[in-house]
């Protein structure tokens, strides 16, 4: 019997599992007792990563489209070099632009550097990631203010403050383990605060909960920024010390006065004023968010709000304090730092001749080779493919006929593609199902690699089980196309992980994101590292978070205050369309498309099969819905999807909320996007209630 010490990689938590391993079969799961961040602690999904052993696939070989529209599986050889040569004849023909891939935040930092290597250095082409749909919005905002796309914090943060505000975020269910470090926290009088316009999960278990208008959170914030110096509730030293641009953004948060604050957030004027007093009021004051942020058209002025009210109040740099940005996805920093897509690897823009030598001595490679500006984001790689510029497209671990916001237009894309390949550990995706070439790639318990978490904690993947000889890693599978496609000698420092691992550590030096003191094979069985730790450094703690010094990564070393007048909602919800539709996480046991988690029995058997919402009781009333009743939701995108109605007190009159699992909601939600960083807007869809759906009609969709 063997324990082996890895990385769950679902959620940004990245919790480290002991997996107990006895004749090639995993055994038992049990949370790693020491590692700081679960502390012995996981949620169901990690503690079933064992289902992932046996993922069903007919085979472990490639699958091909044949031209009568049959498929048949071919060898490992004969399908890279038949999609190679491909992908080559596409080049040379409509140009390198042509060709396109969707990545994930789910893959180890080595994988997605490689792919970064292939297809953006050596091709050419624009590659995206999911984490688009996710996290732009936050490393956007990050790098504006802060110079760098740095979330401050450690995790630990969460038991040192006094006041924890949660701000769209509901960790109960998205980050099981995170709400678990806010019940270790034993602070006496301890606060916790939710901002958000359902009751949710976390909502309910809060101290205080705030159910503001959907999408009024930029307003709230300048209301408070008013009132917190109204009243004179600010850290002038600090504001002074270390940002830029107070006296800028004090004259523009005049014109929110808190007597605006009921017609514009649905929260009373003394609502607001307890807020801003438990602000002021803490000692400790951490402001924490995610996608009910993340995901609006103006989300990266929204997240700059709530840093600016960090900012103002010096709760920035210490112990529990920070305007803190949770992750999704277990590698969504290792993707935005080493994937080589909207900035150079290590960070830095492709731009900066300075910055772009440093990366090509790194890699041992000419200048020329890197990429001259970033990849088109996912939004234009789509319209692209429908106007028939883009030919080609690699989608890797991701499932975007699904979670693609307006999803049917990514069906419209994938019907018009000369070459559409699917990397995944299942055939089965709604992605997958029909490409014209698929690779099988082997799921995380048997490949190796390095994940970095929400808190910047770089974790080791480890094979728990070995490998048939026939089966592939996502790294095998790149590193093979790469030769194919004529790379030679330019792959020669890039045979292995740990290969690619060096290469990006030697391009981190210097940066913020420098770990030129983190060794490879010092990660596996480690309590993991978070970044920066600079050759040469000595460990002395496992908790570290950011600018405790007040210096920060923009060139005057000071934060920026950054606002803008708030947006006019560019949908808003009008007689034909009256009800605002929401999406989340459903529950704690589903992820994202359920791709992976619907072989979880125990989660397959506590959750709705079906697509579903929650509906306010008195608007059911209203329009004479009972619970469970199939509904038909139209949407302002012009499309409509059934769901049961399952009535609730945990949304407002006019809002419906619809968990993410289900293709149906995605259908949903439309083709529109914050403006700085072109992540999706998923939170507020008009759409309206059509009624008298009958049981056939419903079996029918
Ligand atoms: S899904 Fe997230 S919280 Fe659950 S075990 Fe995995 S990393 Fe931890």
């Amino acid at each position: 019997m063997k324990k082996i010490q890895s990385t769950c990689n679902y959620c940004s938590l990245a919790c480290n599992l002991d997996f107990i391993v006895e004749n090639g079969k995993i055994e038992r799961i049990i949370p790693t007792v020491d590692y700081p961040v679960n502390k012995g602690f996981s949620c169901i999904k990690g503690l079933r990563l064992d289902r992932q052993q046996q993922v069903y696939k007919p085979s472990s070989l490639p699958r091909l489209k044949k031209a009568d529209g049959t498929f048949e599986h071919t060898s490992w050889n004969q399908a890279v070099e038949q999609t190679a040569g491909k992908l080559t004849e596409i080049v040379e023909k409509y140009g390198p632009e042509s060709v396109a891939a969707i990545s994930t935040g789910q893959l180890p930092l080595e994988e997605m550097a490689l792919l970064g290597h292939v297809l953006r250095n050596y091709l050419k082409a624009n590659v995206d990631g999911n984490t688009r749909l996710c996290m732009a919005t936050s490393v956007v905002a990050h790098k504006q203010s802060f110079g760098f796309d740095a979330p401050p914090y450690t995790l630990n943060d969460f038991e040192l403050s006094d006041t924890i505000i949660l701000i769209g975020a509901n960790p109960v269910v998205a980050h099981p383990i995170a709400w678990g470090r806010i019940r270790a926290n034993k602070i006496e009088g301890k606060k916790v605060i939710v901002i958000d316009p359902r009751q949710s999960e976390t909502a309910q278990r809060a101290d205080y909960h705030y159910p503001l208008k959907a999408k009024s959170d930029i307003k709230l914030f300048y209301i408070l920024a008013n009132v917190l110096i109204g009243e004179g509730w600010i850290d002038e030293t600090y504001i002074e010390n270390h940002t830029e641009n107070f006296e800028a953004f004090k004259e523009f948060v005049a014109d929110y006065p808190l007597d605006i604050a009921e017609e514009e957030t649905n929260l009373t004027k003394e609502q607001v004023l307890e807020l801003a007093t438990l602000i002021h009021e803490g000692k400790n004051v951490s402001f924490w968010w995610t996608m009910g942020i993340n995901q609006g058209y103006e989300a990266v002025r929204s997240e700059q709000g709530i840093i600016n009210l960090a900012l103002m109040t010096g709760n920035m740099g210490r112990p529990g304090t920070g305007a803190n940005s949770l992750t999704g996805q277990s590698n969504a920093m290792g993707s935005r730092i080493f994937s080589n897509t909207a900035g150079l690897y290590g960070g830095g823009d492709y731009d900066n001749p300075v910055r772009r030598q440093a990366v090509a001595n790194a890699l041992e490679i000419e200048e020329s080779l890197l990429p001259t500006k970033p990849t088109l984001p996912y939004n234009v790689i789509i319209e692209k493919i429908i106007a028939g510029e883009i030919k080609a497209l690699w989608v890797v671990s991701t499932n975007p006929r699904h979670s693609w916001t307006n999803n049917k237009t990514f069906q419209e894309a994938m019907d018009k593609l000369d070459l559409f390949i699917v990397q995944d550990i299942y055939d089965d995706t709604d992605s997958s199902a029909d490409c014209d070439v698929f690779f099988p790639v082997v799921s995380g318990v048997k490949k190796e690699g390095t994940y970095i978490n929400t808190e910047r904690r770089l974790s080791a993947l480890r094979p728990v089980l070995e490998r048939e000889e026939i089966e592939r890693t996502d790294f095998e599978v790149f590193f093979k196309m790469g030769e194919a496609l004529g790379m030679g000698p330019l792959l020669d420092n890039w045979k292995t992980p740990e290969d690619v691992f060096n290469l990006m550590k030697k391009c981190s030096k210097g940066m913020p994101c420098d770990i030129t003191g983190i060794e490879y094979d010092a990660l596996p069985n480690s309590r993991g590292i978070q970044w920066p730790f600079r050759e040469g450094e000595l460990l002395k703690e496992d908790e570290r978070r950011l600018f405790e010094d007040g210096n920060y990564y923009t060139p005057s070393k000071k934060a920026k205050f950054i606002f803008e007048e708030p947006l006019e909602n560019p949908i808003p919800l009008s007689e034909e369309f009256p009800y605002v539709f929401n999406t989340g996480r459903g529950t704690v046991g589903q992820w994202h498309t359920q791709t992976r988690t619907r072989e979880i029995e125990e989660v397959r058997g506590a959750v709705s099969e079906g697509a579903y919402v929650y509906l306010n009781e008195k608007l059911a009333d209203d329009l004479g819905i009972n619970n469970q009743e199939i509904i038909e939701i139209s949407s302002i995108n012009g499309e409509s999807s059934l769901f049961q109605a399952i009535l609730s007190n945990t949304v407002a009159y006019n809002e419906i909320y619809a968990p993410i699992h289900y293709v149906e909601t995605n259908t949903l939600t439309p083709s529109l996007y914050d403006s700085y960083s072109k992540e999706p807007s998923y939170k507020t869809t008009p759409v309206q209630i059509v009624k008298g759906v009958t049981k056939n009609e419903a079996n029918k969709n």
